[in-house]
């Protein structure tokens, strides 16, 4: 049934498979088998999850002849800058409607959509956001151009069979190590990403695989409702049949730290430690907290010692430089 997925238009932006990387030093402080998908690290603009859905959401759009993308995001959206460049190597205009929160400040994320010249709206209310879209896209419509609205982080049903198809790509790379990873942790903030890794072991029978999202600001609740709607429209879009049981969609809310976007120290302790042990690079938004959860759920014996583990890196590259004033702050 899997196969369905490649009966969708897709546009390659990157090079795949995306590295597998065992963390060793991290796996010996943690007491586990611990492994990093580095969805980080890609061809396309310094890369990151948003990637995967962008590919299927293009094919989307360039099957139905649009030639402007619009879509919204936080001032230091990886989302907006990856969409700016998906344009931009498709030959597309490209639209970006950013709200709070977020910093104004031309660095990171955001001096990178100025350099790629992406068009940029600044609404400071996030509740009309999708309005200010709508109307650019009136807008452009009127002007005979064709543009095409892709929703915040790319949660589409196509966003979701990016991540449908990394199921499959992270499988065969554990085949080729005769591993079996117990837990995937990373980041959840629509959800598109774990709805994508949900659906995808599903439908290749895969059933004990937990798959843990640490909310980067959502509640729970509202995570996995969010996630239960991206699976069922994923589901029509593919015409399948499937059933998620409520228990398989597992989100930890304990690691908000004072909401989306907030950056506390703790966080910034976290990024140091993996930074110091393993040479790796996190954010303080998204990748940052991640960790952060998968360190506590090793520590309070959720995840078990010796289990083997797999997190997934989504990238998030150019926040730390975004943010460089905060997180000085917190390394003097
Ligand atoms: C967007 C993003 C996420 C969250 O992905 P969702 O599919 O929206 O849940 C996680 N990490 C990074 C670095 C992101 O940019």
């Amino acid at each position: 049934m899997i196969w369905r997925v490649f009966d969708f238009p897709r546009y390659t932006l990157t090079f795949y498979p995306t590295p597998l990387e065992k963390a060793s030093r991290l796996s010996k402080e943690l007491n586990i088998e611990l492994y990093i998908k580095r969805d980080d690290v890609m061809t396309l603009a310094l890369g990151g999850n948003k990637v995967r859905k962008l590919e299927f959401i293009l094919g989307d759009a360039l099957s139905k002849n649009c030639n402007v993308l619009i879509t919204r995001g936080a001032l230091h959206s990886n989302h907006a800058r990856l969409t700016a460049a998906a344009a931009r190597k498709a030959g597309l205009d490209v639209y970006l409607v950013l709200t709070p929160p977020g910093s104004h400040e031309l660095q990171g994320n955001l001096l990178l959509d100025k350099l790629m010249d992406a068009k940029i709206v600044f609404v400071n209310d996030q509740d009309k956001a999708d309005d200010v879209m709508e109307e650019i896209a009136r807008d452009l419509r009127s002007k005979g151009k064709r543009p095409y609205i892709i929703p915040g982080g790319g949660a589409s049903a196509y966003g979701v069979l990016g991540y449908i198809v990394a199921s499959l790509e992270i499988l065969q790379q554990f085949y080729n190590l005769k591993k079996k990873p117990k837990y995937i942790v990373h980041a959840t903030g629509t959800g598109a990403t774990q709805a994508g890794l949900i659906l995808g072991m599903k439908l290749l029978g895969i059933d004990d695989i937990k798959i843990i999202g640490i909310s980067v600001g959502r509640k729970a609740r509202e995570c996995k409702e969010r996630i239960t709607k991206l699976i069922n429209i994923t589901t029509k879009l593919l015409d399948i049949d499937l059933k998620i049981k409520p228990g398989d969609i597992i989100v930890f809310d304990d690691y908000i730290f004072g909401g989306y976007g907030i950056i506390v120290e703790e966080i910034v302790e976290i990024i140091k430690y993996v930074a110091k042990v393993e040479g790796l690079i996190l954010d303080p938004i998204y990748t940052g907290k991640a960790m952060y959860g998968l360190i506590d759920l090793v520590n309070n014996n959720y995840i078990e010692k010796e289990s083997i583990v797999l997190f997934i890196h989504t990238g998030g590259t150019p926040i730390p430089f975004q943010y460089s004033t905060i997180i000085k702050k917190y390394l003097q």
